[in-house]
């Protein structure tokens, strides 16, 4: 197979996260928030089996990051990282350091803090050559991970909720706090800041994440960013959204702009997919 870095969230949301990466034929599984079997499904979709995966990354505990470890450990002994506050609580998981580069036969993989109300960390993931970095789960976008996620070439980052729309919508006064706090999850106009201040640095993909069922939409997280974007000049960069259990198409890090055509791709069951935009 291709040296060619290369990634797919496979299912992104509070129902379950998961994204597939692969370098030189080696795959990686950042989070496993589904059991094996549903797992088993989601790689399917991308033309991927378990047997793929060689070692799993971890970003922080919550069960939607994590539920899927053990059954996934039962069916394929692979190795489990993860930073500290988090290996400590995955039984078998090895502890590796905020900020240390850590070689998985290929690709490099850092872990950086964010806040979050656990101990919470992005990934910054390269091949020497290319980088790619994911940072769900973050409350604000401050200098620390902002400096990890500079010079990607492809960015999976949160992009939980519409502020309008948690304000007015269900959750109760404490929940809509906690989301909205700098310790809970980013919102759609911190997502679209964090990309204004990344595209000048070489961000081709950016893949908007963790976005809540009930106070966002893809339309509305992609509108914010790519209005955003647009407003401060920067035209070059593919903008989609990531879906709950709906993997996206294969995204190549760094895979040069070449259409400046808007793409839209409707997905089955009228389920809005929106695989590719620049
Ligand atoms: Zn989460
Ligand atoms: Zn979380």
């Amino acid at each position: 197979m291709e040296a060619i870095l290369r990634f797919s969230v496979l299912s992104s949301g509070s129902s379950g996260n998961a994204t597939y990466l692969e370098a030189g034929g080696r795959g990686l599984l950042v989070d496993a928030g589904f059991s094996c079997r549903r797992l088993r499904g989601l790689l399917g979709r991308i033309g991927r089996e378990i047997i793929g995966v060689s070692a799993v990354l971890l970003t922080h505990g919550h069960a939607d990051h994590t539920c899927g470890v053990r059954s996934l450990l039962r069916e394929r002994e692979v190795p489990v990282y993860a930073a500290p506050g988090v290996a400590e609580d995955v039984k078998g998981a090895a502890l590796v350091g905020a900020g240390e580069a850590l070689d998985l036969g290929g690709v490099s993989a850092t872990f950086f803090e964010v806040p979050h109300d656990a101990p919470t960390y992005g990934v910054r993931l390269s091949d020497g050559e290319r980088v790619s970095a994911l940072a769900t789960d973050l409350g604000e976008m401050g200098p620390g991970p902002l400096r990890f996620l500079r010079g990607a070439d492809a960015v999976v980052l949160e992009a939980n909720h519409d502020p309008d729309w948690l304000r007015r919508g269900p959750y109760s006064a404490d929940l809509k706090r906690r989301v909205a706090s700098a310790r809970g999850h980013l919102s759609n106009e911190q997502a679209a800041e964090a990309a204004c201040a990344l595209a000048p640095h070489g961000l081709k993909d950016l893949v908007l994440a963790h976005l809540s069922e009930t106070n966002n939409s893809p339309a509305r997280a992609c509108g914010t960013a790519r209005k955003a974007l647009k407003m401060a000049g920067h035209t070059g960069v593919r903008v989609r959204a990531a879906m709950a259990k709906h993997p996206t198409t294969w995204i190549e890090v760094g895979e040069p702009i070449e259409s400046r055509e808007y793409v839209y791709r409707y997905g089955e069951a009228g389920v809005q997919l929106f695989d590719l935009l620049e």
